[in-house]
C-alpha cells in the first residue's frame, strides 16, 4: 500500500511492501528531477544525486525519456543505463512509457499535474514507468505499457498498478472540445452545468482494467497536484517549472 515514507531525510509516497520484495515504486515529492528549473541548472543535478542516494540507487543510473505527449513505449536494456543522466548520453528518444524485464535498471517519468504510473509483475520480474497526461490518456498509453510487459512475460491478471500523484477533477476543468473527444472514447461522468471536468486518473485505472489488470491490483494515490501543491509541482495551481519523479525500479 502506498504511503508516506522518509529515506535519506526525503519525503517519498511508496510501497514498502513492494520494496522489501524487491522492487521500487517510488513518488518524489517538491524536489526537482527534471532541467527545466533554468536558473539554476546545476540544481537539478544535485537533486537528482539526493534521489539515488536516499533510495540506494547508483548515482547518474536514472533512466529518462524525451516524454512528447505521445503513446511509444521503450523496452529500456542495460545499455541504456544512465540515459538522460550522464551528460554523454540522451533521454531515450520520443517515449512516454518506460519497460524493463532486467534488474538495475531505474525507470523514470516525471510530472506536474500528468498521471505517473508503475506497474509490476513481481512473479515475471518486469516493470514499468507511464507519462499519461492528456493526451497519454486518451491514446490509452498504459494499455501499450501492459501489452509491451506482456510481451516480455508478464500476465495483466498478476500486473500490479500504483497511480500517483496528478491533477484531480477537483482542478482540471477542460474545455468542450477536449471533455467531448473523452466522453466519445470512455464512460465519463456528465457535467454539471458548463463545468466540464476529467479525472485522468480514473480513467487510466478504466484502461488497466480492459487491460486485464484486476481492480484489486491497482491502488491510486488520490492526492491531486494542484490542490496539494505544497508537497508536489504543479503546473496548473503554480505554473511550476520543477517536476516530480516517479522511478521504478526491479532491484534483485
Ligand atoms: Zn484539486
Amino acid at each position: 500500500m502506498l504511503s508516506e515514507s522518509i529515506h535519506g531525510g526525503l519525503r517519498f509516497f511508496l510501497d514498502e511492501d513492494l520494496l522489501s520484495a524487491g522492487f521500487l515504486g517510488a513518488f518524489t515529492t517538491r524536489l526537482d528531477l527534471s532541467r527545466r528549473l533554468k536558473e539554476d541548472p546545476a540544481r537539478a543535478a544535485e537533486d537528482r544525486l539526493l534521489v539515488t542516494g536516499a533510495l540506494g540507487l547508483p548515482p547518474l543510473s536514472l533512466v529518462f525519456a524525451e516524454q512528447v505527449h505521445k503513446d511509444r513505449v521503450a523496452v529500456v536494456k542495460e545499455s541504456d543505463i544512465g540515459a538522460g543522466s550522464i551528460p554523454s548520453k540522451p533521454p531515450l528518444a520520443e517515449s512516454d512509457a518506460l519497460v524493463t524485464a532486467q534488474e538495475g535498471i531505474p525507470l523514470v517519468i516525471l510530472t506536474a499535474d500528468c498521471v505517473p504510473i508503475a506497474l509490476v509483475d513481481q512473479e515475471a520480474g518486469v516493470c514499468a514507468a507511464v507519462h499519461a497526461g492528456w493526451r497519454g490518456t486518451l491514446t490509452k498509453i498504459v494499455g501499450g505499457a501492459v501489452q509491451a510487459m506482456v510481451r516480455l512475460g508478464a500476465r495483466p491478471a498478476r500486473i500490479q498498478a500504483w497511480i500517483g500523484p496528478a491533477i484531480g477533477p477537483c482542478c482540471y476543468e477542460v474545455g468542450s472540445e477536449l471533455f467531448t473527444r473523452f466522453a466519445e472514447r470512455f464512460v465519463v461522468p456528465p457535467p454539471t452545468g458548463d463545468d466540464e471536468r476529467l479525472d485522468l486518473r480514473e480513467i487510466n485505472e478504466g484502461t488497466l482494467r480492459d487491460s486485464g489488470v484486476p481492480a484489486e491490483n491497482i491502488e491510486s494515490l488520490g492526492l491531486c497536484t494542484a490542490c496539494e501543491d505544497d508537497t508536489f509541482y504543479s503546473w496548473r495551481a503554480r505554473r511550476d517549472a520543477g517536476r516530480q519523479g516517479l522511478i521504478v525500479a526491479r532491484l534483485r
